[in-house]
């Protein structure tokens, strides 16, 4: 490329000191038309990708030793140099490898979690649209390159350094560059050189989001290169690992941590002031911290949940923010988008009211093989002037374009109402490209939720103008006095009789939309607001179907049967909103209660929280009405999540306890806010989202509700035997090699649980439910009384047999501690049915715990290398039949008292469907 050195060279230019052309030219780029092909790969292969270099990480060496900088590893370090020093080699590296292991293990497990996050990223690409050889595309953000034109509007994230050309009302929110909360306004002249960053304010900035209006920019820098890139790397997708229940298990960890070290020293000064040596109690103190402490448990919370992530990516939810995965289990109410989330969002204008006539338009999808029909024969276009008005209003006010690709197959690039409009047009025989070669656009406001409509004005150099507009059918008919007769003449309108048509329409799931126009002045060349304020003349109605997605009849189903609430939150016709809530089956078989946003206007927050857990339909709602519907909510003790797509959504996804951003129609600034991201935009993906993090949360307690109760055996072993100085049952060696095979080996295992079949039938999880339920401290109880009764029972006896050493005693009393965990996991599969009612083999990863378990087991008893490092010796066969009967004894009884326990509860599968606040604590 002959000029590629002097771009290089603009590198340190000061763009914002120098007018628009002159930057353009600068960077050889000709805003009318934009790069060519051959000119983006050229500079693509210098400037390279536009994407930030992602942040140095810690090495793997460093991630590695800080596996050892926990309180517990200390312990285990000072341990291994205690035991070396009294001269006990081989204790102090059994002790140091098994640390070694867990230490390996942990780290695995972190890396794991971190890349199933960190994936993610990938999965939501950013896109921007420029001009490219005099067309307007679509391309994903990190193909741009500098001299590349990029068209800006309202939810955008600006893409890449930009020097404006062009703007129309822009502001831009800069707050992740500057800490400026305020939106910038922008412009376009030049400024002083020395304008510092914040005041540059005829520069758009790679990161900063566009919060209203439109612009058009040329890209001065890309990547690294950009503002944003010099001073951060690349912003991380998922924020931290903590969630707030990884937070209350840490610190329950560390509690227990303190208490049972405390307990140690108790016992260790107790011991000596007793007479017994030193090195003994040490022992003793040490077996007790390493025997008692649940070591496993905060990464296998971390581990669970990054699972969980994994498992909603495959269903369509990208988590950004881990908090949401246990949050969505909690969650009491949905607040849903109608259009696209609970609908197709694949328009077909049905009906058209126009001149006083109502038509039928056959044919459905984007598939232009349909007529139009007046009482069911086909109808000549021309003859009614209204009806080819409306139709080419359509086209002419219109953004987006029909697509046919290779296979014939049709794709909308743009809104599908619009699209609908444009099918419309051409079923009459209406050409676009004609109607633009007469009227060719000058001037556009384009549709935002806000107003309701979209204008545009038309017209060649010295002819009359003509502004065409389609909106929200009663705030176009609020600005129209006339109308357009068959004939083509203008007539005064009959506004009850329009809106009772739209009404009827509205009735019939249509979404209906209302077309007018306005003659201007030849010599009127701009479109603003005030210009459509009133004087208009209505042309006529098009009405669109736009079908419920089957899949979400059957999710509003589910939640139903959750105890969730889904609430439809909608900018359409409340008609339309109250038709299409009966076709999914909001209301549930009972009348649908609708509200208006000029309805809730009226109501004080009182009133406004009833109505809010009243009603099931919120239509015409403003962005900013949201916001106070899930404070309402929220205040009411409701878990909200609540979808949104639109800029002035962004406020309410912040509010809501899980915001939802559609990952195909959203804006970046909403995707930017969320802690959800729907890949396909379908509210079915909100409900798997719950019911995998319902499944992350029955599975993490089910793992906590193992290894509590089987950490509180092995300490209250431990301890008995140090008060009543009867020698120790088992050694430290002997229980860490127990908590490393059973927690990695048995427990983990339980987050692989399937999801049981009746989760969707339970209530939601009450959030504030503290760790230690009830339920849990009475198992922790009743498992912890018999693995003590099984082991003394068990310790006694074979002390007691002729020709068994005291080693034998401690293998059999490791086996039998092995056993009751093994029985003991069984019953933690589920809390409330049996195992066999959830499927024996259901979780092939149990199934392989079990038999490494054992197979571990046996060569921890049997094998003489392992004999000589844990001390361990042969069992007799007697002994075996007696660890077994231990192990069956302890699953009959827990699932004796699950029966019991369940009983007492009454099953949850008849939870009433309407179930409001979040479900009850144990
Ligand atoms: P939801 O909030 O459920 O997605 P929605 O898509 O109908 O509903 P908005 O996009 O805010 O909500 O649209 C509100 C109203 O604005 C629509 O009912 C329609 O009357 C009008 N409207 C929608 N799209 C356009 C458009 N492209 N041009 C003009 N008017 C539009």
């Amino acid at each position: 490329m002959s000029g590629s050195s002097s771009l290089d060279d603009t590198v340190q230019v000061d763009w914002h000191a120098l007018a628009p052309d002159a930057a353009a030219k600068l960077l050889q780029s000709n805003p009318s038309i934009g790069l060519t092909m051959g000119e983006v790969g050229d500079r693509m292969q210098r400037f390279g990708a536009n994407q930030m270099t992602a942040q140095k990480r810690p090495s793997e060496l460093i991630r590695f030793v800080l596996q050892f900088h926990q309180p517990l590893m200390y312990i285990l370090l000072i341990s291994t140099v205690i035991t070396a020093g009294m001269g006990k080699w081989v204790d102090a590296s059994v002790i140091f490898g098994v640390v070694f292991i867990n230490a390996i293990v942990g780290y695995l497990q972190e890396a794991k979690a971190e890349k199933a996050i960190e994936a993610l990223a990938n999965m939501v690409v950013t896109e921007a649209t420029v001009r490219r050889g005099g067309e307007k595309l679509r391309i994903v953000s990190v193909q741009l390159v500098p001299g590349d034109v990029v068209l800006l509007q309202s939810g955008d994230r600006v893409p890449a350094d930009l020097r404006l050309l062009q703007q129309r009302s822009l502001q831009i929110e800069e707050a992740a560059l500057t800490g400026e909360s305020v939106p910038v306004a922008k412009q376009t002249d030049p400024l002083p050189s020395e304008a510092i960053l914040a005041d540059r304010t005829n520069l758009a900035f790679a990161g900063t989001m566009v919060s209203a209006g439109q612009g058009e920019g040329v890209v001065i820098a890309t990547g690294d290169r950009t503002a944003m890139g010099r001073i951060a790397g690349l912003i991380s997708l998922v924020e931290d690992l903590q969630t707030p229940f990884t937070r209350k298990i840490a610190q329950f960890s560390r509690r227990l941590l303190y208490v049972i070290l405390g307990l140690a020293v108790l016992i260790f000064i107790a011991g000596i002031l007793r007479g017994t040596p030193w090195p003994e109690m040490l022992i003793a103190a040490i077996a007790l911290a390493v025997g008692a402490i649940p070591e496993g448990l905060p990464a296998v919370v971390t581990i669970t949940l990054a699972i969980g992530v994994l498992r909603m990516a495959r269903r369509h939810a990208i988590i950004r923010k881990l908090p949401a995965v246990e949050t969505l289990g909690s969650t009491t109410v949905i607040c849903s988008d109608k259009t696209g989330t609970l609908t197709q969002n694949q328009m077909t204008v049905q009906e058209i009211h126009a001149g006083g006539r109502l038509y039928h338009v056959t044919g459905s999808g984007y598939e232009m093989d349909g007529k139009i029909h007046f009482k069911h024969a086909p109808v000549i276009v021309g003859e009614n002037v209204a009806l080819i008005e409306t139709l080419g209003a359509g086209l002419l006010c219109n953004d987006s374009r029909l697509v046919v690709d290779a296979s014939g197959h049709t794709t909308v690039q743009g809104d599908p109402t619009e699209a609908a409009l444009i099918v419309a047009a051409q079923k009459a025989g209406l050409s676009e490209q004609e109607l633009s070669r007469s009227w060719p656009r000058i001037q556009t406001i384009p549709f935002e939720s806000e107003y309701r409509y979209m204008a545009t004005l038309h017209g060649n150099d010295a002819e009359p103008k003509m502004i065409y507009i389609k909106g929200a059918v009663e705030v176009l008919l609020e600005k129209c006095t006339q109308a357009l007769n068959e004939a083509g003449e203008v007539a005064p309108m009959d506004k009850a009789l329009v809106l009772g048509e739209a009404e009827e329409m509205a009735t019939r799931g249509l979404r209906v939309l209302a077309f007018a126009r306005r003659p201007m002045a030849p010599d009127h060349c701009c479109l603003e607001h005030e210009h459509v304020a009133a004087g208009l003349t209505l042309l006529g109605l098009q009405g669109k179907l736009d079908p419920p997605r089957p899949e979400v009849i059957k999710a509003v189903a589910k939640c139903r049967a959750a105890g969730i609430n889904v609430k439809m939150i909608t900018g359409d016709h409340v008609l339309t909103a109250k038709a299409i809530a009966s076709q999914i089956g909001l209301g549930g078989g009972t009348a649908i209660i609708a509200l208006t946003g000029r309805e809730l206007e009226a109501l004080d927050d009182e009133d406004l929280a009833d109505a809010a857990e009243n009603a099931t339909v919120f239509a015409r709602v403003a962005p900013e009405q949201k916001l106070r519907l899930i404070k309402a909510l929220q205040g009411r003790g409701h878990v909200v999540a609540m979808t949104g797509d639109g800029v002035n959504d962004a406020p309410a996804l912040k509010q809501a306890d899980i915001g939802v951003a559609m990952g195909i129609t959203g804006t970046d600034v909403t995707k930017g806010v969320a802690d959800m991201i729907l890949t396909d935009d379908n509210f079915a993906s909100i409900e798997a989202a719950v019911e995998e993090g319902r499944g992350v949360f029955d599975n993490l307690s089910k793992f906590i509700l193992w290894i509590l109760p089987t950490n509180g055996g092995v300490a209250l072993i431990l301890l008995v035997a140090i008060i009543a100085g009867i020698t120790l049952p088992m050694l430290p060696t002997q229980l860490l090699w127990l908590n490393l095979v059973t927690a990695l080996l048995l427990g983990l295992t339980l987050v692989f649980e399937p999801k049981e079949s009746d989760i969707m039938q339970r209530p939601p999880r009450d959030p504030k439910e503290p760790l230690l339920t009830r339920s849990l401290l009475m198992r922790t109880a009743l498992v912890s009384l018999i693995s003590l009764a099984g082991a003394f029972g068990l310790f006694a006896w074979e002390k007691g047999i002729e020709g068994t050493n005291l080693d034998e005693a401690r293998t059999a009393v490791v086996n039998v501690i092995v056993m009751v965990q093994t029985f003991y996991l069984l019953n933690c599969r589920s809390r409330s049915h049996s195992m066999f009612f959830i499927g024996a083999f259901s979780n092939p990863w149990l199934v392989a715990g079990i038999a490494s378990t054992w197979l571990v087991q046996i060569a921890f008893t049997y094998s003489p290398v392992l004999n000589r490092l844990f001390h361990t010796a042969p069992v007799r066969a007697e002994a075996w039949a007696y660890i077994v009967s231990i192990g069956i004894f302890t699953f009959a009884v827990v699932e004796l008292e699950k029966w019991l326990y369940c009983r007492a509860r009454r099953p949850l599968k008849n939870y009433p469907a309407d179930a409001s606040v979040a479900g009850r604590s144990d």
